[in-house]
C-alpha cells in the first residue's frame, strides 16, 4: 500500500487536539505526556497517522468496528446519494432506506421480525432493558422486572446499560446504579469457579439458573448475554452453555436478550454470534459492524411475539413503546449498512473470516507454544483472544502494565496496533485482543504475529 500523498503539516492540529479533546478512556496525566496519535486516513486495513507512519489495524478502529475495512467508497457514494436526497425525518416516519435495510437484516434472522434503529449500542441495549421492564408492568404488574447480566460483560456506558456491566473499570464511581440489574457469573472456564467439574458448560449456565431461583422467577424478566463476550477478555462460551441457557429462559418465562454490538456482522464468521450456537433470541441488539463505522447506526431487533406485547388498545392508550430516538430518524445509518452487507456478501468475508479466525487462532497457538507469558488462546472468526499470565500454574494473571507493555511494542517497533482488555478489569486486564476487518488475509495475520512474537520477546526480556 502506497503512502497517501495527501499528508500534511498537521502539527497546528494535533495542539488543537491537545489543548481542546477530552478523549475517550484516556488518563489526562498520561495523555498530556504522550504521543499523540491521529488517524487521517485508512484503505483495507492500513491506516495513516498524522506524521504519515503507515499501521497495520488489527483492531478495526480500535474497537471492533470497522468490519468491511477503511476506504470504501460505494458506501461513502450510498451515504452522500441518500444524504443529498432525505438526511433526516425522524418520529414515527419511516426512510427508504430504514425499511429496505431492515427487510435485509430479518432475512438474516430466521425468527426475528422487527427493527428499533438507534445510534449506539448503549442506546440499543437501553430499548431492551425498555421493552421488558414495560411487558413486566403490562404482563406482571411490575414484578417481573429484574434483568440479569453476566460479571466480565459490557453492555454500554449510560448509567443503565453501566449497571448491567460486569466490568469494574468502567462502573466503579458511576453508582449509585439503576436498581433490578442482577449479575451471574461468567463462564470462561480457563478461570473456572467450580474448579475442574465435567460439563463445565452446563455449570455455568446453571448457575443463573441459581440466581433466578435466589431472586426469585416471577421477578426476574430478561438476561442479557455477549454471545463472545468481547472487552471482558474474549470469552467463547464452553460447550453445552447456551443450550442450557435456552432452556432455563423458557423454563422461567425470561427474555433472552443477546448484545451482538461486537459480534454483529460477521465477525465470528456468522452474521450473528448466537447464530453458531442454535440460539432463539426474543431479542438481539447489533451497532458497531452494522455500518463499520461508516455512520452512526444500532438496531434492537425483536420477534413478532415481543412486538405483539406492545399493540397498543383503546383499553389502555399507554400500551405502545413510548420511546424515540431523535438520529433512528437518520438515513445515512441504514444507507451506509444495506452498502456494508453488500460487500461482506459480495466478497465473502464471512467465509474469510472464519478461515482467517482459524489461521490466527493457529498461529497464536505456536506463540503459546514459544512464549511462556501466554496463558490461554481463545476465540472465534476474527474476534481472538490471548491471555498473559505470569505463571501457568497458578494462571496468575500479569500486571495491567505488561499486557500494556506488549500493545506499545506491537505500535512502536512495527507499527502493528493490538488491543488489549479493558483496564484495571479486577485482575483480568491481561488478555491482548485481535479484530482485524473481514477481508484480513494469511499475511496481515502473519504480520500480526510476527509484531506479537516480538514484542512479547522484548517485554519478557524486561
Ligand atoms: N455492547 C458491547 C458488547 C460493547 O462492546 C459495547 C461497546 O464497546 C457496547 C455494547 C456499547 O456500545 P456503544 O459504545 O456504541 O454505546
Amino acid at each position: 500500500m502506497n503512502k497517501p500523498t495527501n499528508i500534511n503539516d498537521y502539527t497546528s492540529v494535533v495542539e488543537a487536539d491537545k489543548a481542546h479533546i477530552w478523549h475517550h478512556l484516556s488518563q489526562h496525566k498520561k495523555f498530556e505526556t504522550s504521543d499523540p496519535l491521529m488517524i487521517i486516513e485508512g484503505k483495507g486495513l492500513r491506516v495513516w497517522n498524522q506524521a504519515g507512519r503507515e499501521h497495520l489495524d488489527a483492531v478495526s478502529g480500535g474497537v471492533w468496528t470497522v468490519n468491511v475495512g477503511y476506504g470504501r467508497e460505494t458506501i461513502a457514494d450510498a451515504v452522500r446519494d441518500q444524504l443529498v436526497k432525505m438526511n433526516f425525518f425522524g418520529g414515527t416516519t419511516g426512510s427508504i432506506p430504514g425499511a429496505n435495510f431492515a427487510e435485509m437484516l430479518i432475512a438474516k434472522m430466521p425468527g426475528m421480525s422487527r427493527v428499533y434503529y438507534s445510534n449506539s449500542g448503549s442506546e440499543a441495549n437501553e430499548k431492551a432493558y425498555k421493552f421488558v421492564r414495560q411487558i413486566a408492568h403490562q404482563k406482571y404488574g411490575g414484578k417481573k422486572h429484574k434483568i440479569l447480566y453476566r460479571e466480565r460483560d459490557y453492555h454500554g456506558t449510560t448509567i443503565t446499560a453501566l449497571s448491567s456491566g460486569g466490568q469494574d473499570e468502567r462502573r466503579d464511581l458511576y453508582g449509585p446504579y439503576t436498581p433490578g440489574f442482577v449479575p451471574v457469573p461468567h463462564c470462561l472456564e480457563y478461570r473456572s469457579q467450580w474448579g475442574d467439574v465435567d460439563d463445565y458448560g452446563i455449570r455455568a449456565a446453571n448457575a443463573i439458573e441459581e440466581v433466578i431461583l435466589r431472586e426469585g422467577a416471577d421477578t426476574v424478566g430478561g438476561l442479557i448475554l455477549e454471545p463472545v463476550t468481547a472487552g471482558g477478555g474474549v470469552i467463547v462460551p464452553p460447550q453445552g452453555y447456551w443450550d442450557r441457557v435456552q432452556e432455563i429462559c423458557k423454563k422461567y418465562d425470561v427474555l433472552l436478550i443477546i448484545d451482538e454490538v461486537v459480534c454483529g456482522m460477521g465477525r465470528t464468521g456468522t452474521w450473528f454470534g448466537y447464530q453458531h450456537y442454535g440460539v432463539k433470541p426474543d431479542i438481539v441488539t447489533m451497532a458497531k459492524g452494522v455500518a463499520s463505522g461508516y455512520a452512526a447506526i444500532s438496531c434492537t431487533v425483536t420477534t413478532e411475539e415481543v412486538f405483539n406485547e406492545f399493540k397498543s388498545d383503546a383499553a389502555d392508550p399507554l400500551n405502545y413503546f413510548r420511546d424515540i430516538s431523535t438520529f433512528g430518524g437518520c438515513t445515512a445509518g441504514p444507507a451506509a449498512a444495506i452498502e456494508n452487507m453488500r460487500i461482506l456478501e459480495d466478497e465473502n468475508l464471512l467465509e474469510n473470516t472464519t478461515k482467517m479466525g482459524e489461521y490466527m487462532l493457529e498461529r497464536l497457538e505456536e506463540l503459546k507454544a514459544k512464549h511462556v507469558l501466554i496463558g490461554d488462546v481463545r476465540g472465534k472468526g476474527l474476534f481472538v483472544g490471548a491471555e498473559l499470565v505470569s505463571d501457568r500454574d497458578t494462571k496468575e494473571p500479569v500486571p495491567e502494565s505488561v499486557a500494556q507493555a506488549v500493545v506499545a511494542d506491537c505500535m512502536k517497533e512495527n507499527a502493528v496496533i493490538i488491543g488489549a482488555t479493558n483496564r484495571s478489569l479486577k485482575g483480568f486486564n491481561n488478555t491482548l485482543c485481535f479484530s482485524p476487518a473481514l477481508i484480513a488475509t494469511k499475511s496481515d495475520i502473519d504480520e500480526i504475529i510476527h509484531a506479537v512474537d516480538g514484542a512479547l520477546t522484548r517485554v519478557a526480556a524486561g
